[in-house]
């Protein structure tokens, strides 16, 4: 059911119908509508489990329709990952940038520089993260406190 369906019958429901017939009808059919659907909902777990009870060899066209179901459910879900997984990479070179740039100036300087190439401001040296817990590893620490892991310099 639509937003402005379940609104529509919300608004017949608490309105009295009056004898309004034309309103009567109309809420009997939303009724109608609701029962079908809790038919449907019914239909479908029995379907469930019937196919989990032996039909999914019973009815090997059924069986060949959900497979491909199954299979382009994980072709939409390894979109969803690509795609966040790209609004993640988007936010750390975001984050990156940020992490270059001249508290002076603003101009944005190369990885690791120690002074900005425009005004000469001392930049804080750019934090760095363990590769294999993720831990922040303080500049100048050759190995993760965390987990022991080497860093490369
Ligand atoms: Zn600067
Ligand atoms: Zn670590």
């Amino acid at each position: 059911m639509g937003l402005l369906d379940g609104l529509v019958k919300g608004l017949a429901d608490i309105i009295p119908d009056q004898g309004n017939p034309e309103l009567k009808a109309y809420k009997a059919q939303n009724e109608l509508k609701d029962l079908s659907e809790k038919e449907n909902l019914i239909f479908a777990k029995l379907g469930r489990q019937l196919y989990a009870d032996g039909g999914a060899d019973r009815y090997p066209e059924i069986r060949t329709e959900l497979d491909a179901l199954a299979n382009a459910r994980r072709a939409v879900e390894e979109r969803i990952k690509a795609a966040s997984d790209e609004v993640e990479a988007k936010k750390k070179a975001a984050q990156e940038e940020e992490a270059r740039r001249c508290p002076g100036c603003g101009a944005t300087n190369h990885e690791g520089a120690g002074f900005c190439s425009e005004c000469g401001t001392k930049l804080s040296a750019p934090k760095r993260f363990c590769t294999n817990c993720g831990a922040e590893v303080p500049a100048g620490s050759r190995f993760c406190n965390e987990c022991g892991q080497k860093m490369e310099e």
